[in-house]
Protein backbone atom coordinates (compact mmCIF):
# COMPACT_ATOMS: atom_id res chain seq x y z
CA UNK A 1 0.00 0.00 0.00
CA UNK A 2 3.34 1.81 -0.29
CA UNK A 3 1.15 5.09 -2.58
CA UNK A 4 -1.39 5.11 0.41
CA UNK A 5 -0.85 7.62 3.10
CA UNK A 6 -2.81 8.68 6.03
CA UNK A 7 -2.40 11.97 7.88
CA UNK A 8 -2.34 12.91 11.10
CA UNK A 9 -5.08 15.44 11.96
CA UNK A 10 -6.87 17.35 15.30
CA UNK A 11 -4.02 16.09 17.59
CA UNK A 12 0.06 15.45 18.27
CA UNK A 13 -0.42 12.30 20.22
CA UNK A 14 3.33 11.49 19.85
CA UNK A 15 4.87 13.46 22.61
CA UNK A 16 4.44 12.45 26.56
CA UNK A 17 5.40 16.11 27.82
CA UNK A 18 2.57 17.29 26.05
CA UNK A 19 -0.55 18.39 28.18
CA UNK A 20 -3.09 16.19 28.50
CA UNK A 21 -5.20 17.98 26.86
CA UNK A 22 -3.28 17.75 23.58
CA UNK A 23 -3.53 14.50 22.92
CA UNK A 24 -5.32 12.32 21.33
CA UNK A 25 -7.45 9.63 23.72
CA UNK A 26 -10.40 7.59 24.45
CA UNK A 27 -13.40 9.71 24.44
CA UNK A 28 -16.52 8.25 26.65
CA UNK A 29 -19.56 9.64 24.18
CA UNK A 30 -22.17 7.23 25.57
CA UNK A 31 -22.49 6.28 29.00
CA UNK A 32 -24.96 3.74 30.32
CA UNK A 33 -25.36 4.69 34.00
CA UNK A 34 -26.18 2.37 37.29
CA UNK A 35 -29.99 3.15 36.69
CA UNK A 36 -30.04 1.75 33.21
CA UNK A 37 -30.24 5.21 31.71
CA UNK A 38 -28.07 6.20 29.18
CA UNK A 39 -26.34 9.97 28.40
CA UNK A 40 -24.60 11.17 25.67
CA UNK A 41 -21.50 13.37 25.46
CA UNK A 42 -22.93 15.07 22.37
CA UNK A 43 -20.59 18.38 23.03
CA UNK A 44 -17.38 15.85 23.14
CA UNK A 45 -18.57 13.93 20.07
CA UNK A 46 -19.44 17.17 18.35
CA UNK A 47 -15.67 18.45 18.69
CA UNK A 48 -14.52 14.88 17.52
CA UNK A 49 -16.78 14.41 14.47
CA UNK A 50 -17.25 18.59 13.39
CA UNK A 51 -13.56 19.28 13.47
CA UNK A 52 -13.20 21.36 10.76
CA UNK A 53 -11.06 18.80 8.58
CA UNK A 54 -13.20 15.78 8.82
CA UNK A 55 -16.74 17.32 8.85
CA UNK A 56 -17.87 17.04 5.27
CA UNK A 57 -15.41 13.98 4.38
CA UNK A 58 -17.07 10.49 4.22
CA UNK A 59 -16.48 8.34 7.03
CA UNK A 60 -15.83 4.72 7.93
CA UNK A 61 -16.60 4.04 11.22
CA UNK A 62 -15.03 0.64 12.57
CA UNK A 63 -16.27 -0.47 15.93
CA UNK A 64 -15.02 -3.49 18.36
CA UNK A 65 -17.63 -5.16 20.62
CA UNK A 66 -18.30 -7.73 22.90
CA UNK A 67 -17.64 -8.75 26.79
CA UNK A 68 -15.27 -7.10 29.10
CA UNK A 69 -12.06 -8.56 29.38
CA UNK A 70 -11.70 -10.07 26.25
CA UNK A 71 -8.97 -8.42 24.78
CA UNK A 72 -10.86 -5.60 22.79
CA UNK A 73 -8.77 -2.39 23.76
CA UNK A 74 -5.42 -4.94 23.82
CA UNK A 75 -6.43 -4.81 19.96
CA UNK A 76 -7.46 -1.36 19.43
CA UNK A 77 -4.26 -0.18 20.29
CA UNK A 78 -2.44 -2.18 18.02
CA UNK A 79 -5.34 -0.73 15.51
CA UNK A 80 -4.40 2.93 16.47
CA UNK A 81 -0.62 1.74 16.05
CA UNK A 82 -1.53 0.52 12.07
CA UNK A 83 -2.86 3.74 12.11
CA UNK A 84 -0.48 6.16 13.16
CA UNK A 85 2.48 4.42 11.47
CA UNK A 86 0.35 4.96 7.99
CA UNK A 87 -0.42 1.32 6.88
CA UNK A 88 3.72 1.52 6.41
CA UNK A 89 5.12 -2.42 6.28
CA UNK A 90 6.71 -1.52 9.53
CA UNK A 91 3.70 -0.79 11.41
CA UNK A 92 4.63 -2.84 14.37
CA UNK A 93 7.08 -0.78 15.28
CA UNK A 94 9.77 -1.19 18.12
CA UNK A 95 9.06 -4.67 19.41
CA UNK A 96 10.20 -2.93 23.26
CA UNK A 97 7.70 -0.26 23.16
CA UNK A 98 4.45 -0.89 25.82
CA UNK A 99 1.36 -0.41 23.97
CA UNK A 100 -0.55 2.49 24.62
CA UNK A 101 -4.06 4.02 23.97
CA UNK A 102 -6.98 3.03 24.86
CA UNK A 103 -6.94 1.32 28.20
CA UNK A 104 -6.57 -2.15 28.67
CA UNK A 105 -5.38 -3.86 31.77
CA UNK A 106 -6.19 -7.65 33.37
CA UNK A 107 -8.05 -7.95 36.90
CA UNK A 108 -11.55 -8.00 37.10
CA UNK A 109 -12.84 -5.12 38.97
CA UNK A 110 -15.86 -3.41 37.64
CA UNK A 111 -15.87 -1.68 33.88
CA UNK A 112 -18.41 0.85 32.55
CA UNK A 113 -20.66 -0.35 30.08
CA UNK A 114 -20.62 2.18 26.60
CA UNK A 115 -18.89 3.40 23.82
CA UNK A 116 -15.53 5.24 23.73
CA UNK A 117 -14.08 6.78 20.82
CA UNK A 118 -10.21 7.77 19.76
CA UNK A 119 -10.63 11.77 19.71
CA UNK A 120 -8.39 11.63 16.92
CA UNK A 121 -10.42 11.21 13.88
CA UNK A 122 -7.68 9.71 10.84
CA UNK A 123 -7.96 10.65 7.50
CA UNK A 124 -7.34 7.98 4.92
CA UNK A 125 -6.54 8.38 1.01
CA UNK A 126 -8.20 5.34 -0.81
CA UNK A 127 -6.44 3.81 -3.95
CA UNK A 128 -9.26 5.38 -6.00
CA UNK A 129 -7.83 9.20 -4.66
CA UNK A 130 -11.20 9.48 -2.68
CA UNK A 131 -9.29 10.49 1.02
CA UNK A 132 -11.98 9.65 3.62
CA UNK A 133 -12.16 9.69 7.51
CA UNK A 134 -11.67 6.49 9.81
CA UNK A 135 -13.03 6.80 13.59
CA UNK A 136 -12.17 3.94 16.00
CA UNK A 137 -15.14 3.05 18.23
CA UNK A 138 -14.30 0.89 21.74
CA UNK A 139 -17.59 -0.39 22.92
CA UNK A 140 -18.18 -2.88 26.11
CA UNK A 141 -20.84 -4.54 27.38
CA UNK A 142 -21.20 -7.07 30.47
CA UNK A 143 -24.18 -9.69 28.89
CA UNK A 144 -24.44 -11.33 32.60
CA UNK A 145 -27.20 -10.77 33.86
CA UNK A 146 -31.27 -9.49 32.22
CA UNK A 147 -30.56 -6.00 33.67
CA UNK A 148 -27.49 -5.68 31.99
CA UNK A 149 -28.08 -7.53 29.07
CA UNK A 150 -30.80 -4.61 27.88
CA UNK A 151 -27.95 -2.00 28.67
CA UNK A 152 -25.35 -3.99 26.52
CA UNK A 153 -28.02 -4.83 23.55
CA UNK A 154 -28.76 -1.15 22.97
CA UNK A 155 -24.64 -0.39 23.15
CA UNK A 156 -24.21 -2.98 20.81
CA UNK A 157 -27.13 -2.07 18.34
CA UNK A 158 -26.08 1.51 18.53
CA UNK A 159 -22.54 1.21 17.67
CA UNK A 160 -23.61 -1.55 14.80
CA UNK A 161 -26.14 0.99 13.42
CA UNK A 162 -23.18 4.16 13.55
CA UNK A 163 -20.64 1.41 12.31
CA UNK A 164 -19.47 0.38 8.41
CA UNK A 165 -17.83 -2.53 10.31
CA UNK A 166 -18.29 -3.95 13.51
CA UNK A 167 -16.20 -6.99 14.81
CA UNK A 168 -17.67 -9.00 17.42
CA UNK A 169 -14.90 -9.59 19.86
CA UNK A 170 -16.00 -12.94 21.25
CA UNK A 171 -13.75 -15.74 23.37
CA UNK A 172 -12.56 -19.06 22.31
CA UNK A 173 -15.37 -20.12 20.24
CA UNK A 174 -18.65 -18.77 18.62
CA UNK A 175 -21.22 -20.60 21.32
CA UNK A 176 -25.06 -20.44 20.46
CA UNK A 177 -25.55 -17.81 22.97
CA UNK A 178 -23.09 -15.76 21.08
CA UNK A 179 -25.48 -16.07 18.06
CA UNK A 180 -28.38 -15.53 20.20
CA UNK A 181 -27.02 -12.58 22.03
CA UNK A 182 -26.05 -11.12 18.42
CA UNK A 183 -29.93 -12.01 17.24
CA UNK A 184 -31.27 -9.99 19.97
CA UNK A 185 -28.51 -6.63 19.46
CA UNK A 186 -29.72 -6.65 16.21
CA UNK A 187 -33.20 -7.04 16.44
CA UNK A 188 -33.01 -3.91 18.72
CA UNK A 189 -31.08 -1.92 15.64
CA UNK A 190 -33.56 -2.91 13.20
CA UNK A 191 -36.17 -1.72 14.99
CA UNK A 192 -34.89 1.59 15.48
CA UNK A 193 -34.25 1.88 12.46
CA UNK A 194 -36.60 3.41 9.39
CA UNK A 195 -37.57 0.10 6.99
CA UNK A 196 -36.11 -0.97 3.50
CA UNK A 197 -35.27 -3.22 1.05
CA UNK A 198 -31.66 -3.11 2.00
CA UNK A 199 -30.01 -4.82 4.73
CA UNK A 200 -30.03 -2.46 7.73
CA UNK A 201 -26.05 -3.26 8.68
CA UNK A 202 -22.70 -3.32 6.75
CA UNK A 203 -19.86 -5.62 7.85
CA UNK A 204 -19.72 -8.04 10.26
CA UNK A 205 -16.68 -9.93 11.83
CA UNK A 206 -16.55 -12.46 14.63
CA UNK A 207 -13.40 -12.55 15.69
CA UNK A 208 -12.50 -15.11 17.53
CA UNK A 209 -9.85 -14.82 20.79
CA UNK A 210 -7.74 -18.07 22.00
CA UNK A 211 -8.99 -20.44 19.36
CA UNK A 212 -7.47 -23.58 20.39
CA UNK A 213 -8.27 -26.00 17.25
CA UNK A 214 -5.87 -24.76 14.58
CA UNK A 215 -5.83 -28.09 13.34
CA UNK A 216 -9.76 -28.64 12.43
CA UNK A 217 -9.65 -24.63 11.17
CA UNK A 218 -6.25 -22.94 10.71
CA UNK A 219 -5.80 -19.63 12.09
CA UNK A 220 -7.10 -16.35 9.79
CA UNK A 221 -9.74 -15.35 7.63
CA UNK A 222 -9.90 -18.31 5.75
CA UNK A 223 -10.46 -20.80 8.41
CA UNK A 224 -12.46 -18.59 10.26
CA UNK A 225 -14.89 -18.84 7.15
CA UNK A 226 -14.55 -22.36 6.77
CA UNK A 227 -15.64 -22.48 10.26
CA UNK A 228 -18.22 -19.87 10.46
CA UNK A 229 -19.85 -21.19 7.57
CA UNK A 230 -20.04 -24.40 10.02
CA UNK A 231 -21.86 -22.67 12.80
CA UNK A 232 -24.48 -20.44 10.59
CA UNK A 233 -25.62 -22.97 8.40
CA UNK A 234 -29.24 -23.51 8.37
CA UNK A 235 -30.47 -27.33 7.64
CA UNK A 236 -33.88 -28.64 7.97
CA UNK A 237 -33.45 -31.13 10.53
CA UNK A 238 -32.07 -28.16 12.82
CA UNK A 239 -34.41 -26.78 15.92
CA UNK A 240 -36.90 -24.15 14.25
CA UNK A 241 -34.94 -21.31 17.09
CA UNK A 242 -31.46 -22.20 15.58
CA UNK A 243 -32.50 -21.81 12.10
CA UNK A 244 -34.15 -18.44 12.88
CA UNK A 245 -31.21 -16.95 14.88
CA UNK A 246 -29.32 -17.79 11.47
CA UNK A 247 -31.33 -16.64 9.05
CA UNK A 248 -32.05 -13.36 10.96
CA UNK A 249 -28.05 -12.73 11.18
CA UNK A 250 -27.65 -13.77 7.32
CA UNK A 251 -30.79 -10.83 6.55
CA UNK A 252 -29.64 -7.95 8.69
CA UNK A 253 -25.57 -7.80 7.55
CA UNK A 254 -24.06 -7.50 3.75
CA UNK A 255 -21.25 -9.16 4.65
CA UNK A 256 -20.07 -11.75 7.34
CA UNK A 257 -16.66 -13.26 8.28
CA UNK A 258 -14.64 -14.31 10.62
CA UNK A 259 -11.09 -14.19 11.65
CA UNK A 260 -9.63 -16.95 14.09
CA UNK A 261 -6.97 -15.71 16.40
CA UNK A 262 -4.24 -17.79 18.31
CA UNK A 263 -4.26 -17.26 22.23
CA UNK A 264 -1.45 -14.36 22.88
CA UNK A 265 0.51 -15.99 25.11
CA UNK A 266 0.50 -16.92 29.43
CA UNK A 267 2.21 -12.70 29.79
CA UNK A 268 -0.89 -11.21 28.09
CA UNK A 269 -3.13 -13.24 29.70
CA UNK A 270 -2.11 -13.49 33.54
CA UNK A 271 1.27 -10.78 34.09
CA UNK A 272 -0.24 -8.03 35.69
CA UNK A 273 2.92 -6.34 34.67
CA UNK A 274 2.74 -7.14 31.00
CA UNK A 275 2.65 -3.83 29.19
CA UNK A 276 1.97 -4.75 25.70
CA UNK A 277 5.26 -5.07 24.32
CA UNK A 278 5.57 -7.11 21.30
CA UNK A 279 8.54 -9.01 22.23
CA UNK A 280 6.78 -10.78 25.20
CA UNK A 281 3.22 -11.79 22.95
CA UNK A 282 4.20 -15.11 21.28
CA UNK A 283 5.06 -15.37 17.96
CA UNK A 284 2.17 -16.92 16.17
CA UNK A 285 -0.43 -14.27 17.83
CA UNK A 286 2.28 -11.34 16.16
CA UNK A 287 1.98 -12.88 12.86
CA UNK A 288 -1.90 -13.33 12.65
CA UNK A 289 -2.18 -10.02 13.94
CA UNK A 290 -0.14 -8.69 11.08
CA UNK A 291 -2.94 -10.02 8.89
CA UNK A 292 -5.79 -9.32 10.83
CA UNK A 293 -5.30 -5.46 11.05
CA UNK A 294 -4.49 -4.98 7.46
CA UNK A 295 -7.62 -7.09 6.40
CA UNK A 296 -9.62 -4.57 8.68
CA UNK A 297 -7.58 -1.48 8.10
CA UNK A 298 -5.94 -1.34 5.29
CA UNK A 299 -7.14 1.89 2.51
CA UNK A 300 -7.84 -0.39 0.22
CA UNK A 301 -10.08 -2.85 2.79
CA UNK A 302 -12.22 0.24 4.31
CA UNK A 303 -15.67 0.87 3.42
CA UNK A 304 -16.95 4.18 3.80
CA UNK A 305 -20.58 3.92 6.47
CA UNK A 306 -23.52 3.65 4.28
CA UNK A 307 -27.56 4.39 5.32
CA UNK A 308 -30.41 3.30 3.13
CA UNK A 309 -27.30 2.86 0.60
CA UNK A 310 -26.12 6.87 0.72
CA UNK A 311 -22.61 7.41 1.67
CA UNK A 312 -22.32 9.50 5.07
CA UNK A 313 -19.66 12.13 6.02
CA UNK A 314 -18.84 12.38 9.71
CA UNK A 315 -21.08 15.60 10.17
CA UNK A 316 -24.17 13.00 9.07
CA UNK A 317 -22.95 10.42 11.33
CA UNK A 318 -23.38 13.13 14.14
CA UNK A 319 -27.18 13.51 13.23
CA UNK A 320 -27.54 9.68 12.80
CA UNK A 321 -25.80 9.44 16.25
CA UNK A 322 -28.23 12.06 18.22
CA UNK A 323 -31.63 10.59 16.48
CA UNK A 324 -30.83 6.83 17.02
CA UNK A 325 -29.94 7.61 21.09
CA UNK A 326 -33.47 9.85 21.52
CA UNK A 327 -35.01 6.17 20.17
CA UNK A 328 -33.60 4.56 23.56
CA UNK A 329 -34.00 7.22 25.59
CA UNK A 330 -37.94 7.54 24.53
P1 LIG B 1 -11.45 -5.58 27.04
O1 LIG B 1 -12.16 -5.39 28.34
O2 LIG B 1 -12.21 -6.52 26.12
O3 LIG B 1 -11.13 -4.27 26.37
O4 LIG B 1 -10.08 -6.34 27.35
P2 LIG B 1 -8.61 -5.73 27.48
O5 LIG B 1 -8.08 -5.34 26.14
O6 LIG B 1 -8.60 -4.69 28.55
O7 LIG B 1 -7.78 -7.02 27.96
C1 LIG B 1 -8.10 -7.70 29.16
C2 LIG B 1 -6.97 -8.64 29.53
O8 LIG B 1 -6.85 -9.68 28.55
C3 LIG B 1 -5.60 -7.99 29.59
O9 LIG B 1 -4.90 -8.52 30.69
C4 LIG B 1 -4.91 -8.40 28.30
O10 LIG B 1 -3.51 -8.49 28.46
C5 LIG B 1 -5.51 -9.76 28.03
N1 LIG B 1 -5.63 -10.09 26.61
C6 LIG B 1 -5.54 -9.28 25.52
N2 LIG B 1 -5.73 -9.96 24.38
C7 LIG B 1 -5.95 -11.25 24.73
C8 LIG B 1 -6.21 -12.46 24.00
O11 LIG B 1 -6.31 -12.50 22.75
N3 LIG B 1 -6.36 -13.60 24.75
C9 LIG B 1 -6.26 -13.61 26.12
N4 LIG B 1 -6.42 -14.77 26.74
N5 LIG B 1 -6.02 -12.50 26.83
C10 LIG B 1 -5.88 -11.34 26.15
MG1 LIG C 1 -11.57 -2.36 27.03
Amino acid sequence: EKNLRIDKNVYDWSSEEEEPDGRARPIQVLLVKDDHTFELDEAALSRILLSEEVRDREVVAISVAGAFRKGKSFLMDFMLRYMYNHASENWLGNPEEPLTGFSWRGGSERETTGIQIWSEVFLVDKPDGRKVAVLLMDTQGTFDSQSTLRDSATVFALSTMISSMQVYNISQNVQEDDLQHLQLFTEYGRLAMEETFLKPFQSMIFLVRDWSFPYEFPYGQEGGMKFLEKRLKISENQHEELQNVRKHIHSCFTNISCFLMPHPGLKVATNPLFDGRIKEIDGEFINNLKVLVPWLLSPRNIDVKEINGSKITCRGLLEYFKAYIKIYQG
